[in-house]
């Protein structure tokens, strides 16, 4: 049995937890490959190394004082050294930091040495052997990330390791420079050494007991998703909810890796299994519910528009020529609803609205601004009769007005256009229908 474990930056944001950490790597020895990520906050109002770590390279590079915050870093990583007791110096590790700070050597190296200074620290209090992530992870020098090459050379590198700490979030294009994936991409990494190594399981260490049904800033207490699959989790995630960063689910999703999001904190609980697929009944009908504000509504009228070839493709192109991305094309015979981002829409709005009276000539047009959508997600629907009207009816009686109904022919997802406004309480009221009545 062989496990990546990743532990997040709440989880080694102090001695006391790299202390939590270490009990848990220690209780099970298949977990011999360890992927750290930068301290983060030991509490609200603290700092996450890594943004510590920008801004003091960028007032290095521009040649304002910056040995305060440095100091402040480093001072970081003492705390967490001498709690753990553990024997060693990171002076030479600082000196060689500043020197490289003031050589400009790039916003990407400053960020990466949070999670390369952690993953020293881990090495020597665990006694693993430690492996920079620079020398086992590849870019090309566009800064796109490499995959055969590092699966090749992670493989090689880790057949006769027992036991390695690799710092997650960085590694290194071919010229030897420093590259990061984007914020919190130690994940990333987890999810890359675990394919390497092909892994019984990626464990991915954080601050909450797994996936919850939704939004606990929404719902008081939302229960835990116990298992999910790929597909679910990619809805949930691309609607908002999320707990893993998005490009950590390739690597181990084709070979077939669960990855099970544990909480450093209550290591007693099961947190939520990813897989592939599953045959595990699903405990309610639906698995998950997310969901976005900030959407708004083009509704274009034309007289025989189903006769019309072409005429969805003309009023998409318009979209296009502007770069703004559709959400969802809901249409009746001689109408169609395009939705997308406020935030993407209002800077073109007027120019949109001219493309399409130019392109298709519509009988009438309007728009309507602040909707949301909620996506109620769960594999569990596509065996169950009812689930939609079980929705409506929810919707209904908590007197929320549905604007658009969108259900992917996978059955794997209802997507529901409701008003800014009454989008905590259509969540609620889903919630309260399938997982609470249920309990
Ligand atoms: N430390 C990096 C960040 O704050 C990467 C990570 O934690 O995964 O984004």
């Amino acid at each position: 049995m062989k496990k990546v474990v990743k532990f997040g930056g709440s989880s080694l944001a102090s001695a006391r937890q790299f202390k939590k950490a270490g009990e848990i790597i220690r209780a099970d020895k298949a977990r011999r490959y360890v992927v750290p990520s930068a301290p983060g906050k030991r509490n609200d109002k603290d700092d996450k190394v890594t943004d510590l770590l920008y801004q003091c390279y960028d007032a290095a590079a521009e040649g304002k004082s910056y040995k305060k915050i440095l100091e402040k870093i480093q001072g970081r990583y003492e705390e967490i050294i001498q709690g753990l007791d553990v024997n060693l110096s990171l002076d030479h590790e600082f000196a060689n930091i500043e020197e490289n700070f003031l050589k400009k050597a790039g916003r990407d190296y400053a960020a990466s040495r949070g999670e390369y200074l952690n993953g020293i620290i881990m090495a020597a209090y665990l006694g693993y052997e430690f492996i920079d992530a620079a020398q086992v992870i590849f870019f090309d020098e566009d800064g796109n990330f490499e995959p055969e090459s590092t699966n090749q050379e992670l493989k090689e590198r880790l057949e006769h390791v027992e036991r390695a700490v690799i710092p997650g979030f960085y590694g290194s294009k071919h010229d030897g420079s420093i590259k990061t994936f984007s914020r919190g991409g130690s994940d990333v990494t987890g999810s890359i050494v675990a394919k390497a190594i092909h892994a019984d399981m990626y464990e991915n260490w954080t601050d909450v007991s797994g996936f919850l049904v939704a939004d606990p800033r929404i719902i008081k207490n939302p229960e835990v998703i116990e298992t999910i699959t790929y597909k679910e989790l990619r809805e949930l995630a691309y609607m908002g909810a999320s707990v893993l960063h998005e490009d950590a689910i390739f690597p181990v999703r084709k070979e077939g890796i669960p990855i099970n999001i544990r909480n450093t904190n209550r290591p007693e609980d099961k947190g939520t299994l990813i897989v592939e697929s599953t045959v595990r009944k699903p405990k309610y009908t639906i698995t998950g519910i997310a969901g976005k504000k900030g959407f708004c509504s083009i509704n274009i009228e034309k007289a025989m528009m189903n006769a019309e070839v072409g005429f969805g493709r003309k009023v998409l192109e318009v979209f296009e020529n502007y770069g703004i991305s559709f959400e969802h094309m809901p249409s009746g015979i001689d109408t169609m609803t395009v939705l997308v981002h406020q935030s993407e829409f209002e800077e073109f709005e007027q120019s949109v609205i001219a493309g399409i009276h130019r392109a298709v000539e519509p009988d009438f047009l309007e728009m309507e601004s602040d909707l949301a959508l909620v996506a109620v997600v769960g594999r569990g629907m596509k065996a169950s009769r009812g689930t939609a009207g079980r929705i409506f009816s929810a919707l209904a009686h908590a007197r929320i007005n549905v604007k658009m109904i969108d259900q992917g022919s996978s059955e794997l997802n209802i997507i529901i256009g409701v008003k800014n406004g009454d989008f905590e309480a259509a969540i609620k009221a889903i919630y309260d229908i399938f997982i609470a009545t249920e309990l």
